[in-house]
């Protein structure tokens, strides 16, 4: 089963659903509880380890029973340690250099920042950092990251570490400003104007030796995404967060014989030339992140994304900035959908140049690139709507 799952991740695009259980707070809003079992708990459920199953009857509509396959599906009980040993491989493959991207999709409050981060407060999303057996994907990919580094000291790989979040098509940084390195004060300034044809302007790319100084760097900049929400009175689920660790061999690494030595043949399953970025030095092109620095070769690219809450307006019934917002988000989940629509279809053009989230995350999707798309459902009846989208997203992306 575990070859089969590693076989599986060598493929480009996976899609993973994860189920979230059934909350205290679901009850407010006349939701069964969990605790309570004479009613049934839920409507969303994963019938094995790749099937969801949807099914319920609502007033006035036909009985909906849609099943869905994915490459796994994760039911409620399924613990942050089982979540990652799925992805874990993906850690390998951008040690080998390939660019790789784990992003988070679905509506809001189906467990997105849980899954990528961890536990943390609904205001901040902040998560508590250290060791913490509900700790999410990124502190446990730059744990991950670090121990297969220290393994591989020929490779010579240093990391640096991007942080923005993407709202209403304008990216910002949100390194530069937990660094103190902006002195604009508590101005929430974009980096970009709404035009994804310009380049992304440069971006400040911050060395990180561990994987402790990874995630206080992220929980810094985290914690600044939350006080800049509060500033513009937005929910930090209203923007893209985009974790972006660089990995770069140092110039003296970089095409020297025994750098090439020390790549070793190609691994079971890879192709034999050209993908690997050590060997081709520089084939991950950090030109999207513009803050390239001379002679380095950037080796692979680590993206770990935390959409924004895929709901739409009609659902929530937002208006003013906040259905501004929406529309934003909206649009770039759509053109997110085409570039990966055009990708599983192989088109020869692929659109990412219609909004600054796809354009952002360019270099990730598409090519040799690996992308694992994790599905984030709830199990709640009041939500099915949002599920069967979320849900039909990800069976168009595959
Ligand atoms: P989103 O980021 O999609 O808006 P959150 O990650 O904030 O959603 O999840 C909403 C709430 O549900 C949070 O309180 C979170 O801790 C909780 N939650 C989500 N997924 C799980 C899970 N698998 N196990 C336990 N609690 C979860």
């Amino acid at each position: 089963v575990l070859h089969n799952r590693l076989v599986e991740l060598k493929g480009n695009i996976r899609v993973h659903c994860r189920i979230r259980p059934l909350l205290p707070f679901d009850k407010e809003f006349g939701d069964p509880a969990s605790q309570d079992s004479s009613v049934p708990a839920g409507v969303v459920h994963a019938i094995d380890d790749e099937t969801v199953l949807v099914k319920c009857a609502q007033p006035a509509h036909p009985l909906i029973n849609k099943t869905y396959n994915f490459e796994r599906v994760y039911g409620p009980e399924e613990s942050q340690q089982v979540v990652f040993g799925d992805v874990c491989p993906l850690l390998t493959s951008l040690i080998d250099g390939y660019n790789v991207c784990i992003m988070a999709y679905g509506q809001t409050g189906c467990g997105k920042s849980y899954t990528m981060l961890g536990p943390h407060s609904k205001e901040e999303r902040i998560p508590p950092w250290g060791p913490h057996s509900d700790l999410g994907i990124m502190p446990r990919a730059a744990g991950e990251l670090f121990r297969l580094i220290a393994e591989n000291p020929s490779r010579r790989l240093q990391v640096d570490l991007s942080i923005v979040e993407v709202y209403n098509n304008n990216i910002f940084d949100l390194l530069a400003k937990a660094c103190g390195m902006e002195t604009s004060g508590r101005r929430r300034e974009a980096l970009t104007t709404k035009d994804a044809r310009r380049e992304v302007p440069l971006l400040t790319r911050e060395p990180v030796h561990s994987a402790e100084d990874f995630v206080a760097l992220a929980a810094g900049s985290l914690r600044l995404r939350a006080e800049l929400a509060t500033l513009v009175h937005a929910r930090s689920s209203r923007s893209h967060l985009i974790i972006t660790a660089t990995l770069t061999t140092g110039p003296a690494a970089c095409g020297s014989p025994a750098d090439q030595q020390a790549e070793g043949p190609p691994l079971e399953g890879q192709p034999a030339s050209g993908s690997r970025g050590g060997a081709s030095c520089g084939r991950a092109s950090a030109g999207s992140l513009g803050a390239q620095q001379p002679m380095e070769q950037v080796h692979a690219k680590l993206q770990l994304v935390d959409l924004a809450g895929s709901e739409c307006a009609g659902v929530s019934g937002v208006t003013g900035s906040a259905l501004r917002e929406t529309s934003f988000i909206n649009r770039s989940l759509a053109a997110l959908a085409d570039v990966l629509g055009a990708l599983s279809e192989r088109r020869g053009h692929i659109p990412y140049r219609n909004s600054q989230l796809t354009h952002f995350l360019q270099d990730v999707l598409g090519g040799d690139a690996k992308l694992l798309v994790m599905l984030c459902v709830s199990p709640c009846r009041k939500h099915v709507a949002e599920t069967l989208r979320c849900l039909g997203f990800g069976a168009r992306a595959r």
